[in-house]
């Protein structure tokens, strides 16, 4: 089946005994057991298993073409739990323009834990080979990357990972399934902050983790989830799995929109560069184009001007929302560097867009309109 039916169908295909033509919300924290004590398999307590996450599990797994997913309560619980499943001492490499959030939870939470990290220039395959050493045992992969929209080649460095005993995983949060599908391209694992495209109209928080096999490792993973306890309610896997029902049409629409205001801007005077890897001009268009089947909704660019003029051109729009975050239906842009705070190394002339779902129409006026001098 193709993704389209794919997102509206996967979740009734586990933990569904009853006539339902959707899922139930299944509140319930524990479950009784048979006469004679828990068996093997019941439900039980709800923060181990409960029908809502397996629901939605099994949607994530179908999406990404895995053999195994596992759900959090944020996408940062997500990349902790994948993080927790190596050892003190191992050694990984991760993108120097990485996620903010998990800059920081590498920095503050798992260095001191043990983990070794390098964040190094990623879209330079020989860089990566020259940092890997003994103790490597994870490559970290965010592409397009945030706010930069560097493009690394998924495909060249999970080979690369492989032939030295490490493993490749891929934050896949801002292409979705849809635009990209790291597992397919050899990638072992594939994280999500959920709260963005999946959850889709900026009111659930959720992170996830999927897995090309179900081995240990995948267990290892399973269990900070379970005994680590960052879990999602049942209320938010099931709005997740509601929302996914509409993932693929509304990345289209994020991918059309992006694509329209990106040569919007790329024209505009007041505009010095646009970060979009849909644009043949960008540094990373041809490995995006192999990789890549939607170029998502999420541009950055840099204004021809000052940190306040960037500034005072967000503190503008009408329509556009000025808030952080991304992948709602509703169209926001911020001033990234404010936004990431201390250790930032965003530009700070830079606007970052999450496109919405608007008529593409009203979103260049108001473009326009706030880039206008007046
Ligand atoms: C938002 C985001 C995260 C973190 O997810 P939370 O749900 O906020 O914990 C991780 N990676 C990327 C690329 C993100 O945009």
């Amino acid at each position: 089946m193709r993704k389209e039916t794919k997102a509206i169908h996967a979740a009734m295909e586990v933990a569904n005994n009853n006539p339902d033509i959707v899922p139930p919300v299944h509140r319930s924290t524990v479950y009784e057991l048979d006469k004679k004590g828990r068996t093997e398999g019941d439900w039980h307590y709800t923060r181990l298993e409960n029908p809502n996450r397996v629901q939605w599990e099994q949607v994530l797994k179908v999406m990404e073409e895995g053999k195994a997913a596992a759900a959090f309560s944020s996408g940062v619980a997500a990349a902790s739990a994948v993080f927790r499943a190596l050892e003190p001492d191992d050694h990984i490499i991760i993108p120097e323009d990485v996620y903010a959030g998990n800059r920081k939870l590498v920095n503050k939470l798992m260095k001191p834990w043990g983990l070794q990290a390098d964040f190094i220039d990623m879209t330079d395959l020989q860089n990566i080979a020259d940092h890997i050493n003994k103790d490597t045992k994870l490559i970290w992969v965010e592409t397009p990357s945030n706010p930069l929209m560097s493009i690394m080649d998924i495909e060249a460095i999970s080979e690369l990972a492989h032939d030295n005993g490490a493993i490749a995983c891929v934050d896949n949060t801002w292409p979705t399934p849809i635009n990209q599908m790291p597992l397919k391209l050899g990638a072992d694992l594939v994280v999500h902050s959920t709260t963005k495209y999946f959850g889709g109209h900026s009111d659930i928080l959720g992170g996830a983790v999927i897995a090309k096999e179900q081995d240990e490792r995948f267990e290892k993973i399973r269990l900070v989830q379970r005994v680590g306890g960052a879990v999602p309610s049942p209320d938010d896997c099931w709005m997740l799995a509601r929302s996914t029902r509409t993932l693929p049409y509304r990345m289209k629409g994020h991918n059309e929109n992006a694509t329209t205001l990106a040569r919007f801007l790329q024209n505009h005077p007041k505009v010095e560069k646009v970060f979009y890897p849909g644009l043949g001009t960008h540094a990373g268009h041809e490995i995006a184009d192999k990789q890549m089947s939607g170029f998502g909704g999420m541009i950055s660019f840099l204004i021809d001007g000052t940190a306040d003029e960037a500034i005072d051109i967000v503190g503008q729009s009408k329509l556009i929302g000025r808030a952080t975050s991304l992948g709602g239906v509703e169209s926001t842009w911020e001033h990234r560097r404010s936004s990431e705070g201390e250790g930032s190394i965003t530009p700070e002339n830079l606007i970052r867009i999450s496109v919405g779902l608007e008529h593409a129409d009203d979103l260049l006026e108001d473009l326009e309109q706030a880039l206008s001098d007046e």
